[in-house]
């Protein structure tokens, strides 16, 4: 088989940063996919899954709430590697356009409070796995060591 397209990104270059990983074509439209990486792969520690599923729901759930972008969001969710999270738009973007909408989203997840949106046994198929306090502080850490100040070298990934 053909080794697909995110396994040739040599993750040993990688840092933290907002990266256009993939453009799918469907007939006229176009899918950007980004890779929101939260942590230095392979030299740093990786987040656990309670905080990570949070960050699912709390971003999920901001995404498609936006007033301006709810329209082009088709996919929020975690890399299984749990160094960041995957968001894919309807529409032809490059990082730095949709820099202030993830900042958005850190923001959100930071200052929220209150019971996680869909953090119940109906609406999720593992909704006790959960932990805000660690979601609130890696939102913001790449809010502050990442997505504030970012230059090119986080946002185009290394060829
Ligand atoms: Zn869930």
């Amino acid at each position: 088989m053909e080794r697909i397209a995110s396994f040739t990104i040599n993750h040993l270059l990688l840092e933290p940063g907002v990266y256009v990983s993939r453009k799918d074509y469907a007939g006229e439209e176009v899918l950007t996919t980004f890779d929101l990486r939260f942590t230095t792969p392979n030299k740093e520690p990786v987040m656990s899954t309670a905080e990570v599923h949070t960050i699912e729901h709390l971003g999920a759930t901001f995404l498609r709430n936006h007033p301006t972008m709810k329209e082009r969001v088709v996919y929020f969710g975690p890399m299984g590697c749990r160094t960041g999270f995957y968001m894919i738009l309807h529409g032809d973007y490059e990082s730095k356009e949709v820099v202030s909408l993830v900042k958005e989203m850190c923001e959100f997840i930071v200052s929220f409070e209150g019971e996680i949106p869909g953090a119940t046994p109906v609406e999720c198929g593992n909704y006790s796995d959960q932990n805000l306090t660690m979601a609130k502080y890696w939102a913001n850490r790449y809010l502050e060591n990442t997505l504030k100040n970012i230059d090119e070298n986080h946002l185009v990934y290394p060829k």
